[in-house]
C-alpha cells in the first residue's frame, strides 16, 4: 500500500497585476492585465503530491469569498481530499503581486484565513491524521500551529517534513522535532544564521542543523539541483537540464514530486530523481499549480531520460 501524507499549511490567490512601471508613493497608472492563480506553499505542495498519484488530506483555512470558491475548486480538481479545510469569515489568503516590464516585482501578502487555522483544527482531525504516514509543513501559517503540528505527528509517529518558507529564524528546540528538512539556499543561511556562498558552506551549516537533531536535510540549489546528507551520506544530485521559462513553484513541485517517491517506497536517491524531474517540468511552463505535471508525465520524462544516455 502506498503511503498517505497530510499538509498541513496554507491556500492562497495569487492576484497579478501585469503593467509597465510600478507605481511610486501617490502615483495612479494604468496596468494592462489582472491574473488569477490558485498559490500559497501549502497548497502547491498538495496540488505536486495529489497530481503524482498521492493520497493526499489537507488541513487549512479558507475565506468565505469568492476566492475561497475558486482555490477549493483546484485543489479538488488535483485530487486532494480536502475534507480538513474549513471555511471562516473574512478574506482567503492573497497574494497580491505587481509585475512590471522587466518582470521586476513588488508582492503584498495577506495571511487572512491561514492565520486562523488554530490547535482545536489540528484535534478536530487527529483521528486522519493518526491514518498519515507523513504531515508535511511550510511556514505560511503561524509559526506556534506548525509546532504544534509537529508535536502532534510526533505523538502520532508519523514522519515530519518541513520547508521554512518563507525563512524565520528556528530555535534548536523547533528544529529537533524536524525528520526531513528542505530549505532552498537562501533559507538555509537564515535558518543557520550562516553565509551561504560555497559547497563548504552548505555542507557546514547542514552539519549544524544535524547536530540541532534534524534527522535529514536535503537543500535544494535551483538549476544546480541539491544537496543531500543524513550524517553519513553526503551528496550532490545535479538538476536536469532543461530551457527554464518561469521557476514560479519549482521547489514546491520539486518537493510534491520527491515525497510522491518516498510514499512509493523508493529510496532517497531514486525520490530526488522523481522530485527534479517534477520540477524540471514544472519551470518549463508559466504558473504554479497550473505547471505542475502528472505522473504520467514525470515518468515519461525519466524513461526520455534514461533513452537519451543508453
Ligand atoms: P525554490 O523555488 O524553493 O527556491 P529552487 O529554486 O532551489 O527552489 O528549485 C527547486 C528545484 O527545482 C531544484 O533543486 C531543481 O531540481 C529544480 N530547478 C529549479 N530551477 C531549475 C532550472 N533552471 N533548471 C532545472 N531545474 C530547476
Amino acid at each position: 500500500m502506498d503511503k498517505k501524507v497530510v499538509v498541513i499549511g496554507s491556500i492562497n490567490m495569487d492576484l497579478v497585476v501585469h503593467l509597465d512601471e510600478i507605481p511610486g508613493i501617490g502615483e495612479t497608472v494604468l496596468g494592462e492585465s489582472l491574473g488569477e492563480y490558485a498559490g500559497g506553499k501549502g497548497a502547491n505542495q498538495a496540488v505536486a503530491l495529489a497530481k503524482a498519484g498521492v493520497n493526499t488530506f489537507f488541513i487549512g483555512k479558507i475565506g468565505d469569498d469568492i476566492y475561497g470558491d475558486d482555490v477549493l475548486l483546484e485543489m479538488k480538481k488535483a485530487g486532494i481530499n480536502t475534507g480538513g479545510i474549513q471555511r471562516t469569515k473574512g478574506n482567503t489568503g492573497l497574494a497580491i503581486i505587481q509585475v512590471d516590464r522587466k518582470a521586476q516585482n513588488n508582492i503584498v501578502v495577506i495571511p487572512g484565513a491561514n492565520y486562523k487555522i488554530g490547535e482545536e483544527d489540528l484535534e478536530k482531525y487527529r483521528k486522519e491524521i493518526s491514518r498519515m504516514d507523513y504531515a508535511l509543513f511550510q511556514l505560511e501559517i503561524p509559526l506556534d500551529l506548525v509546532e504544534k503540528g509537529l508535536d502532534l505527528a510526533r505523538e502520532l509517529e508519523i514522519k515530519t517534513i518541513l520547508n521554512p518558507a518563507p525563512a524565520q529564524n528556528l530555535t534548536t528546540e523547533f528544529l529537533k522535532k524536524v525528520d526531513l528538512l528542505i530549505p532552498n539556499e537562501y533559507e538555509l543561511g537564515k535558518i543557520t544564521s550562516k553565509n551561504i556562498e560555497n559547497q563548504d558552506d552548505i555542507e557546514s551549516a547542514s552539519q549544524l542543523l544535524l547536530d540541532q537533531g534534524v534527522k535529514e536535510i536535503l537543500v535544494t540549489l535551483g538549476a544546480q539541483g541539491v544537496y543531500y546528507t543524513n550524517g553519513v551520506e553526503r551528496a550532490y544530485y545535479p538538476a536536469f537540464q532543461v530551457e527554464a521559462i518561469d521557476t514560479t513553484g519549482a521547489g514546491d513541485s520539486f518537493i510534491g514530486g520527491l515525497l510522491a517517491g518516498l510514499c512509493k517506497g523508493e529510496f532517497m536517491e531514486k525520490a530526488i530523481e522523481r522530485g527534479q524531474a517534477t520540477s524540471a517540468i514544472t519551470v518549463q511552463s508559466k504558473g504554479a499549480q497550473s505547471a505542475i505535471p502528472v505522473i504520467r508525465q514525470v515518468d515519461e520524462f525519466l524513461q526520455q531520460m534514461i533513452d537519451r544516455h543508453s
